[in-house]
């Protein structure tokens, strides 16, 4: 799969929002389809690519792309409000229309995983990005030797997806979720009644027993909980080259032109924004790289 869509990389596609869902306070999923039906035939991605959403006056940003690659018209993007173009994005809704320029980056190397255990781990909103993957090992299930999805969130109410939990879990994927903590009054926040795991998404890595070098680990959160998450992996036998970290960086033009998400001698845009944990482990150790 090619890291930048073919033709010219600048070109951005007018969309319309076809729906949108409020998944957790603060963040939206947006169902996205292409006007022209020439773009939506040829328009195709693999899970962890990425789209550069632009709102013309206000800017782009990075989203991975959160739906079925088995359906690339119907495009979903997971969207935290937290800057110039997902604050305005927040207050779009359906009908309304956008640009979009994509995909982009190195995708999760799930065709080449086939007959290994496959384990997604996730911090908060890094669910998003291996939301297209999880989709594609549901139906590809019996390709794998075993698939597991381990989400962690701060607290009950920043779990996301977890309407989706049951038909992954019918299409055979073992499916955890664990909190950091519950927040001083669970019911205000919106979370009652969560009798779940309390704890780090390591504590469920380090109990898995199926780890071992037959397993392939594909991590995406806060750097430092990636870190952990590679650790704990190759303590429980998985090699290094097999453990992949979704990398995320401010980044403006997606075509290693800009330099803003130069990461050592690398590109998130471009070269990642998964990467191998053994090719990048010396550059995560360093502060604010
Ligand atoms: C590959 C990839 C995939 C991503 N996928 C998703 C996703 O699925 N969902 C999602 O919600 N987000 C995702 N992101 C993150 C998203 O691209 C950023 O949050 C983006 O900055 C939001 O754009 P904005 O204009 O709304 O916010 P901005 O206005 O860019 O502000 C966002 C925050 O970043 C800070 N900031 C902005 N520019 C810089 C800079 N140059 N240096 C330091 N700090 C800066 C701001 O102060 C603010 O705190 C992804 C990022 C990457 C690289």
């Amino acid at each position: 799969m090619p890291t930048a869509p073919a033709g010219d990389p600048w070109r951005s596609h007018t969309v319309r929002i076809e729906g949108v869902v409020e998944e957790i306070p603060g963040v939206r999923t947006y169902d996205l389809r292409f006007l022209d039906e020439a773009v939506a035939r040829s328009y195709r991605f693999a899970p962890g690519q990425f789209n550069m959403l632009h709102l013309p006056g206000i800017g782009e940003a990075a989203i991975s792309i959160s739906s079925d690659p088995a359906d690339p018209a119907e495009l979903a993007h997971t969207v935290r409000a937290v800057g110039n173009v997902t604050d305005a994005l927040a207050r779009m809704q359906a009908g309304d229309t956008l640009m979009l320029r994509g995909p982009f980056g190195r995708p999760w190397p799930l065709a080449d995983r086939t007959g290994r255990d496959v384990v997604l781990v996730a911090g908060g909103l890094g669910l998003a990005s291996q939301r297209a993957a999880i989709r594609e090992l549901a139906r590809q299930r019996s390709q794998y030797a075993s698939v597991t999805v381990l989400h962690g969130a701060k607290e009950p109410s920043g779990l996301l997806y977890t309407r989706e939990y049951r038909a992954w879990k019918e299409a055979g994927l073992v499916v955890r979720s664990i909190v950091d903590g519950l927040p001083a009054s669970g019911a205000a926040a919106g979370s009652p009644g969560w009798d779940g795991r309390v704890g780090l998404v390591t504590d469920l890595l380090a109990e898995l027993t199926i780890l071992s070098e037959r397993s392939t680990v594909l991590c995406c959160g806060p750097d430092p909980m990636m870190t952990a998450v590679a650790r704990t992996a190759i303590r429980q036998g998985v090699a290094a080259e097999e453990i992949f970290l979704s990398l995320e960086r401010n980044m403006a033009c997606a075509v290693r032109h800009c330099g803003l998400c130069q990461f050592g001698p690398v590109f998130v845009c471009q070269d990642g924004p998964v990467f191998p944990f053994a090719a990048i482990e010396r550059f995560l150790a360093v502060a604010h790289l």
